[in-house]
């Protein structure tokens, strides 16, 4: 009874979000923003930052649920334009944090990143040094397994 309620909430919000701008590049980056002046608050007790920080919290929210898709693109487009390539760069530096954490929970394999085309490549552990072939790009680098 209380299930199907949860799920047609569920339903509900995925239809409505469907329609939003939802988290795009831009928001993550206001949100982070956000984030970094409320901890800052934290530490300095000084209420000018969390006043600056709350601005970005409500500017990511009203991106978020914004319903004016294309205005909304635009941002996001002109953002990407010059942020791109961080963006691209942290989203590149997150993977390989994740593939490392990976590789060390896994017995068997190690995982690795291509540096050319970001494609995870799983190769056996224990073999030393060996060279890798990309199978996407055809890059070839030397690790350590
Ligand atoms: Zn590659």
């Amino acid at each position: 009874m209380f299930k199907k309620y949860i799920n047609m909430f569920r339903e509900d919000m995925r239809y409505v979000m469907s329609r939003r701008c939802g988290l795009d590049e831009l928001n993550n980056f206001i949100m982070l923003i956000g984030f970094i002046f409320v901890t800052a608050a934290l530490f300095t007790h000084n209420w000018v930052f969390v006043l600056i920080g709350a601005v970005f919290v409500v500017l990511c929210y009203v991106r978020v649920f914004s319903t004016k898709l294309d205005k909304r693109k635009v941002e996001n487009d002109v953002y990407m334009r010059y942020m791109g390539r961080v963006v691209r760069l942290v989203d590149y530096g997150k993977l390989i944090v994740k593939m490392k954490v990976r590789s060390m929970k896994d017995a068997e394999y190690v995982y690795f990143v291509c540096s050319n085309c970001k494609q995870v490549i799983r190769v056996p552990k224990g073999k030393n040094k060996v060279s890798i072939r990309c199978p996407k790009c055809n890059a070839t680098f030397i690790k350590k397994t």
